[in-house]
């Protein structure tokens, strides 16, 4: 491809970045040819897989798309620390790593412990894109040359929440697949510019960003870094005619220009896409609202080369909340047996076409359960509509089993971030002593919004059922995330353990102590403080009607079953019953009652 484009597109702009010439196809291509000549010096030849780790931009850009053209390119993130970069390359057994001139990363020292010869990458005069590779030589690598379509291009590592990372190889043909189906579902023309804001260690950036551009003849411009507060610079600077970004970038985009009313920024995009974990539909509308272009969610994954399905260009409809339409290669929904389920029906997605992996490399038995009569199963969850579009709800192991009842925790996420001022809410599961999960959301507010626990579980009591209702709603600046910029909702109990366990509190007023002290005998515990949560101690409905049934009792007036699933602390009860024995309080409260959900949340903040 890289050879075509060389004749096809010459003297255009393949890859560009700050400060340095553009590097042409013409010139990319012979920067790639010299370094596979360098690799096969060194030793390296085809199915060798070689570790990189460089800085992100253009320099690894090119590295990656030689190494792939003569060896294997197994990017790493050069954020990992020595415990990881032992592990990838243990498990790679690579043949060599690359590194910039005079690196200090902990990958060298991990090469050196294993034995894996390192290779330099010196910067030539002419800039970046532009270099040698400088190692001890070897005796020349047996099969060398230049890589053909089975060969493997890529291997990288599925992320590993939940288990041991599995190496994923992609041959040239899955790669060029995925980029041709990219090109199309695009309209990608030698014309298009792609401003480059992903890793290049991950497949996104890898396949969408810089080979479906390449691809079509176009070209990509490589930053350093995703950087929200630099964007707009970039966008006046380079002109892109799109950019591709996971959906916590376009919520840090746009969280930089929040003033509304929003005004359309006239750029010089085309359109905008986002793919690599679902995008909430408040974010799609407000960057279409923001930039006036459309916005195109597609579904990816690393063992399908990236893209599977896609919302297509106007004046097609692309849907909100759907991933879109299989793009090049078949999607099914599967049931558990592997029978294809009828659309409208929720199971399994799975998938089968020429950009999907072979198997994972020394893995047979996640190979027998991922492949199944053909297809490979995702591991998602979701079903199609009667057009054909894809619809994600969730990933199937992280769905929440709160008592029996499993939840696919993106649906609370989308009912937190309709309340307004929410940049970001997530779901996660908590452990439970009784139910053995229950529901924590994380949430992000805009600068200078409000909102607090008790609101925001009120917004989600009107618009959920009560058992999916977070039991602990927290409030973060930032929401943890993986390298890749997607959040990772497994494991992130552990990670906001501080910013969840609530030190203990004494009740402070006599209601205060009546509560507590009720609940106490209810769940027979020892102490409760103010702020503890009655669900997370292990309360049910029949505890909660016991608790308000023994309150009513001592009060001498009845207590609404729901008011304590909106009031689930001592504190919050203890107010809540305060203002029911207040008449003015009362009639106040009928009032709000009448008001539309939307508009007695924003007076009971203001309150
Ligand atoms: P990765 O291999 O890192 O690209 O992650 C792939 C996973 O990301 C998929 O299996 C999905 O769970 C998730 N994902 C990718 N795109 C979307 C999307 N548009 N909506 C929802 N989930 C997505």
């Amino acid at each position: 491809m890289l050879e075509q484009n060389a004749s096809h597109f010459g003297a255009r702009a393949a890859l560009l970045s700050d400060g340095d010439e553009p590097l042409s196809h013409q010139q990319l291509w012979n920067q790639v040819a010299v370094t596979v000549t360098a690799l096969i010096s060194l030793g390296v030849g085809r199915g060798d897989r070689v570790a990189i780790v460089l800085p992100q931009g253009q320099d690894l850009a090119v590295t990656f798309l030689a190494v792939a053209a003569g060896a294997t390119a197994a990017p790493l993130n050069p954020a990992y620390v020595e415990k990881e970069f032992l592990f990838y390359m243990e498990d790679l057994q690579a043949r060599a790593l690359i590194v910039p001139r005079d690196s200090d990363s902990p990958a060298r020292a991990v090469a050196d412990s294993l034995g894996v010869p390192v290779i330099e990458l010196i910067p030539g005069e002419n800039g970046v894109g532009r270099f040698h590779l400088s190692g001890v030589s070897r005796p020349l690598a047996a099969s060398a040359g230049f890589a053909e379509a089975d060969d493997v291009a890529l291997v990288l590592h599925t992320s590993g929440t939940t288990s041991r990372p599995k190496m994923v190889p992609l041959t040239h043909a899955n790669l060029l697949a995925a980029a041709r189906h990219i090109g199309a579902t695009l309209q990608l023309q030698p014309t298009d510019r792609c401003l480059n804001v992903m890793p290049l260690f991950h497949i996104h950036g890898l396949v969408a960003c810089v080979l479906a551009s390449l691809g079509a003849g176009g070209s990509t411009v490589c930053t350093r870094a995703f950087d929200a507060e630099r964007f707009p610079g970039w966008l006046e600077q380079w002109k892109p005619s799109w950019y591709s970004a996971v959906p916590t970038m376009h919520q840090a985009i746009l969280a930089q220009g929040q003033a509304p009313p929003i005004q359309p920024v006239r750029s010089s995009l085309r359109f905008i896409r986002s793919s690599s974990a679902a995008l909430p539909p408040p974010v799609m509308t407000g960057l279409e609202e923001t930039f006036g272009v459309p916005v195109i969610e597609s579904y990816g994954m690393t063992e399908a080369a990236h893209q599977m399905a896609s919302n297509p260009l106007p004046p097609r409809a692309r849907k909100p909340g759907s991933v879109g339409l299989a793009t090049g290669l078949e999607v099914a929904i599967l049931d558990e047996a592997g029978e294809t389920l009828a659309s409208g029906r929720t199971g399994e997605v799975a998938i089968r076409g020429p950009n999907v992996t072979c198997g994972y490399a020394n893995n047979p038995e996640a190979n027998a359960t991922a492949f199944c009569r053909g297809w490979f199963r995702t591991g998602d969850q979701g079903h199609l509509d009667g057009e054909g579009y894809l619809f994600i709800t969730g990933r199937l192991k992280e769905l929440i089993n709160r008592g029996g009842e499993k939840i696919a925790p993106r649906e609370i996420d989308e009912v937190l971030l309709a309340y307004p001022g929410v940049q970001q809410a997530v779901a996660f599961a908590v452990p439970h002593p009784s139910l053995g999960e229950d529901i924590a959301a994380a949430v992000v507010l805009n600068n200078g919004a409000v909102a607090c626990e008790a609101v925001l579980r009120e917004f989600a009591l009107d618009r959920l059922p009560t058992f999916k209702v977070p039991s602990r709603i927290i409030f973060v600046n930032d929401v943890p995330k993986g390298g890749t910029g997607k959040i990772q909702r497994i494991g992130l109990a552990d990670r906001l353990a501080t910013a969840l366990g609530v030190a203990y509190e004494a009740p402070a007023s006599d209601t205060e102590r009546l509560v507590a002290a009720t609940i106490c005998e209810v769940l027979n515990c020892e102490k409760v403080g103010r702020n503890d949560n009655f669900f997370s101690l292990g309360g049910n409905s029949l505890r909660a009607t016991q608790v308000l049934t023994r309150l009513g009792q001592s009060l001498g007036f009845q207590i609404p079953v729901p008011t304590i699933f909106r009031c689930p602390t001592p504190a919050l009860l203890a107010n809540k019953l305060d203002l029911m024995q207040e008449p003015e309080i009362d009639a106040l409260a009928a009032e709000l009652e009448k008001l539309p959900p939307e508009e007695r949340a924003r007076m009971l903040n203001d309150l």
